[in-house]
């Protein structure tokens, strides 16, 4: 017989979700006087950032880099005193084109001069457009065009040459975790507009691949989950929101142990998660569409660990971007001290689907062979292979974001930040600042504290 959940005291605020948003929103409110408990699923606190030691130090399994612009991240560190050091960039870049390894400096691949000339002109397009791109996207004149146009359309009719449209692609499956095809040009540009520009969302100087964390971005969760105590609840699933009540009367919360009633509840999950609460009543069509429409990016982030950085040595910086793949690209991911040198290979979009089909072994094996063929032989021996698929998290079911496709901005945009009776809806994906990364998590729970501030008793 199954048990009905035991019902617990009444807050002003449930947060489901103990990621950055849902954190940072529930200590808003507790700093603001307000009673708050945050049910999390998962036995730790932090979502798509988790840190863990591998070898002599503390590594990223999900989110780990911050960089410039990310202002509200960035006083976090300051604030909890959270040491963070640059990501190492000296060294030549590698570019695995058709079976070539070509060598660069700087940003741009070097490919042969027409392509190379076609991925700066149509780099330039890119960012012309995404000047254009207004708030909310849908005001931008041309929106439904724009929305209605796949990136892989937009990059058929705007590149002319293979290796450009290769590297364009490349570059956008690590960052979205999907295919061009997947994407809606529109979002893609707004999401590039949050970031700054799509150059700064690639970049390591000056981009959204900065700076690191000593150890791990995690710590940032931890900080505002130690500042919450015991109004943060681990291994608190919630499978039901019921706002059926007469009115006045609480929303109801089931998790699988206990009912919390509260005034509001702050939904901190990203859609495709959300969508597996039931909600009494059902959620209104529009609602509804975001749940459907954001499918999460498919990426497998692996760490290959290693005695010395050989590459260093050789003048490599570890940077390498891959045509082909199954690997996009590889970082040097080695500890702020030098004391753990590491790789870290991302595995992101259609490969990251259909490598995660295969036996571990059998990807280890291609890793290593890949990273061999840049690196040279040391590269094929790491003391440490650890890899993360995040399609396989059932909390996350994907990473690093959500993504609208085709005709989706325009079905379910509207409804992506708008409250729900008494559900307000947090979450990077809801974000309108960097979209997609830490920092957009942080900006939604601020949005979400303002709506909320007025409207509690
Ligand atoms: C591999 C990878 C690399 C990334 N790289 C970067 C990077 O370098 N820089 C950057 O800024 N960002 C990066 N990101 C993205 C960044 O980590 C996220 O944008 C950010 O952490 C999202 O925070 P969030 O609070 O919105 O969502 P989440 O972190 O997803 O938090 C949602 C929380 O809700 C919980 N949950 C889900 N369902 C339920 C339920 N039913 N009941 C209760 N709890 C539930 C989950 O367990 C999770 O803890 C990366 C992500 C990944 C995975």
């Amino acid at each position: 017989m199954q048990r009905t959940p035991a019902l617990a005291t009444e807050s002003d605020v449930i947060v489901v979700g103990a990621g950055l948003a849902g954190l940072a929103c529930a200590r808003a409110l507790a700093r603001a006087g307000r009673s708050v408990r945050v049910l999390e699923a998962r036995a730790r606190v932090g979502g798509r950032t988790w840190s863990e030691r591998m070898g002599n130090a503390v590594f990223d399994r999900g989110g780990q880099w911050l960089g410039p612009g990310q202002d509200r991240l960035a006083a976090l560190v300051r604030e909890y005193s959270i040491a963070t050091f640059p990501t190492w960039d000296e060294g030549r870049k590698l570019l695995e084109y058709r079976g070539e390894v070509l060598a660069y400096d700087g940003t741009i691949p070097k490919l042969p001069a027409l392509a190379l000339l076609d991925l700066h002109l149509g780099l330039r397009r890119l960012d012309a457009l995404t000047r254009q791109v207004a708030r909310p996207p849908l005001s931008t004149p041309d929106a439904p065009r724009l929305d209605g146009t796949s990136v892989a359309q937009w990059m058929d009719a705007q590149l002319h040459t293979d290796a450009a449209r290769a590297v364009v692609a490349a570059a956008l499956r690590v960052v979205f975790g999907a295919e061009p095809e997947e994407i809606s040009l529109l979002y893609a540009l707004d999401y590039a507009r949050a970031g700054g520009g799509f150059m700064k969302l690639v970049e390591v100087r000056g981009g959204a691949q900065e700076t690191r964390f000593v150890n791990g971005a995690q710590s940032v969760a931890n900080a505002l989950a130690a500042e919450l105590g015991d109004r943060v609840q681990p291994g608190a699933p919630v499978r039901a929101i019921d706002q059926s009540g007469a009115s006045g009367a609480p929303v109801v919360v089931v998790s699988d142990a206990w009912r919390f009633t509260a005034e509001r509840v702050v939904v901190a999950v990203p859609p495709a998660l959300a969508a597996g609460i039931a909600y009494t009543p059902a959620l209104p069509p529009p609602r509804e569409q975001v749940h459907q429409r954001m499918p999460m990016g498919a990426t497998v982030k692996v760490h290959l660990l290693y005695d010395r950085p050989f590459w260093r040595a050789r003048g490599f910086s570890g940077e390498a971007v891959f045509e082909r793949g199954p690997i996009s690209v590889v970082f040097d991911n080695t500890s702020h001290d030098g004391a753990q040198p590491a790789l870290v290979a991302f595995i992101v979009g259609d490969p990251a689907r259909t490598w995660s089909l295969r036996p571990e072994d059998v990807r280890r094996e291609t890793v290593l062979s890949l990273v061999g063929r840049l690196f040279g032989e040391a590269a094929r021996r790491p003391t440490a292979y650890v890899e993360v698929d995040w399609s396989t998290e059932p909390y996350s079911r994907g990473c690093p974001v959500g993504v609208f496709a085709a005709g989706s901005v325009r079905v379910a945009g509207p409804a992506l930040q708008a409250p729900t009776g008494r559900i307000h809806w947090a979450g990077t994906e809801t974000a309108t600042v960097f979209t997609g990364y830490m920092e957009g998590a942080l900006q939604s729970a601020e949005r979400v504290f303002d709506e909320l501030m007025p409207l509690l008793p």
